[in-house]
């Protein structure tokens, strides 16, 4: 029996982000220094992040209290709708019960406000003057420029090039907000310089625009850096979707037996499960997790779990994750946001452990599933979630095979009003499946750095 209660304020909102690192049967590995080696301390972080930010990253308290200020910006959109998805149950004649968590009622349409809103307070709190940041489809952007506008500071955000190409509302957005935009690799960073002295025409990557965010960061005393995903303080802030998940369930009197997030860092998917994974693994009902990745950057399916840098430049410290390696630059595929080399090392962690089913899908399927969602359900989903969508739906489909029902809930953590090019590309068939064969991969892998553990 979990005699863990989250808790929720009178208008059902967590009061508290649930920290897993509580609970797992076995603790991270340590992060290491990319000089020495050894484990970092606090002080080695201390030039990217405010201190509060820090505790967090490593904190082992299982629930940590939400500020008053920010839980009163959650209160816009928090608690965010849970829906029973009926017309695509009927659609799909399946006896499945099938549930989503909508993120995509924040201001900037996706779950990425509930971490840039306490990033954004912990670094006013610490005095900080600008943030800096990388995005790669633009939601994180827009989040952070979002919630720098709130609490009043500068952001400087680094867009890869051909997302900057692809979606031009996205930076206008972010300029509306008062961020600055530019997009990367820039000739405003040596890290951004040395690569397009070798690749004039480069497009970009997640990695290389962090490399040039924290550069940023670490030369100015008054900026610091913030993550979109990845890191533990990330994940930890996402958890409310879970906890509001668990007690909106609860309402109606259903728990999931599948749980079913997509993965590029790993925040929006540990942001619905963890909560339910603490309570199995305090002993509480068992559930099966699904994280589902794009088959074009398949991290969790066919990289190698092993010490690897965050960015291309290797600024940044060694973490034990999934990885594909910090060069690898994934093929353009629409969902931006899941484009990155590495995963949270949280998420690899339970991977590791078992806990959680990691698949891989093609996004041909997943726009079908992205469409098939729309005209049912009337929620057009960013191309990022619809690979949680199929995965539901390819469960649901099964449960009607197999004549079983199950409850299925799954996030749909932003809408896609910004990327209908990508639904004119699909539907106009311009869109392709791509596939790296085993020694694209085992060249890619080839250079991760050797370090023990
Ligand atoms: C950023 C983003 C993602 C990928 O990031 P995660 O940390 O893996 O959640 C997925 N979907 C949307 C809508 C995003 O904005």
């Amino acid at each position: 029996m979990d005699t863990v209660k989250y808790l929720l304020t009178e208008d059902q909102m967590p009061a508290a982000w649930y920290n897993i690192q509580a609970d797992l049967p076995e603790p991270l590995p340590p992060v290491l220094h990319p000089a020495t080696g050894k484990p970092i301390g606090p002080a080695d972080l201390e030039p990217l992040f405010p201190p509060a930010l820090i505790m967090q990253e490593v904190s082992q308290e299982r629930m940590i209290e939400i500020p008053e200020e920010v839980q009163t910006i959650y209160r816009q959109w928090r608690p965010s709708p849970l829906y029973r998805a009926r017309r695509l149950e009927q659609f799909l004649d399946t006896p499945a019960k099938i549930y989503y968590k909508y993120e995509g009622v924040s201001p900037a349409g996706s779950h990425k406000p509930n971490t840039a809103v306490p990033q954004a307070y912990y670094n006013k709190q610490a005095g900080v003057k600008r943030l800096t940041t990388e995005t790669g489809a633009g939601q994180w952007g827009s989040a952070l420029a979002f919630a720098g506008a709130l609490l009043d500071l500068e952001v400087l955000v680094f867009m890869v090039k051909v997302s900057y190409r692809q979606k031009p509302y996205r930076h206008a957005l972010m300029n509306t907000y008062g961020a600055r935009v530019v997009p990367s690799p820039s000739e405003e960073t040596s890290a951004g310089r040395a690569i397009l002295a070798e690749h004039p025409d480069s497009t970009g990557s997640l990695g290389i625009a962090i490399s040039e965010a924290v550069e940023v960061a670490v030369q100015d005393e008054q900026s610091k850096y913030c993550l979109g995903s990845v890191l533990n303080h990330v994940l930890l802030h996402q958890t409310v979707v879970g906890q509001e998940a668990l007690a909106q369930l609860e309402q109606v009197g259903d728990y999931p037996d599948v749980i079913i997030g997509c993965t590029g860092g790993g925040s929006n998917f540990a942001g619905i499960a963890f909560p339910f994974l603490g309570a199995k693994l305090r002993g509480g009902r068992d559930v099966r997790i699904i994280a589902v990745e794009p088959a074009a950057c398949p991290t969790l399916t066919r990289g190698l779990y092993a010490y690897d840098y965050g960015d291309t430049a290797h600024l940044t410290p060694l973490v034990k994750m999934h990885t594909l390696g910090s060069g690898f630059v994934p093929e353009g595929i629409h969902a931006g946001g899941l484009r990155y080399h590495g995963m949270g090392p949280l998420v690899s962690h339970v991977v590791r452990l078992g806990l959680v089913e990691p698949r891989a899908e093609h996004q041909l399927g997943c726009f079908e599933a992205g469409l098939t969602f729309a005209r049912t359900e009337g929620i057009l989903p960013a191309p990022e979630p619809t690979h949680a969508v199929k995965a539901a739906i390819d469960e649901a489909l099964r449960c009607k095979e197999a004549g079983t029902s199950k409850t299925i809930l799954f996030n749909l953590c932003g809408h896609g009003h910004f990327d209908l090019q990508a639904y004119i590309d699909y539907q106009a068939g311009r869109l392709r499946d791509y596939e790296y064969s085993q020694e694209e991969v085992a060249m890619a892998l080839a250079g991760l750095p050797a370090v023990d553990g």
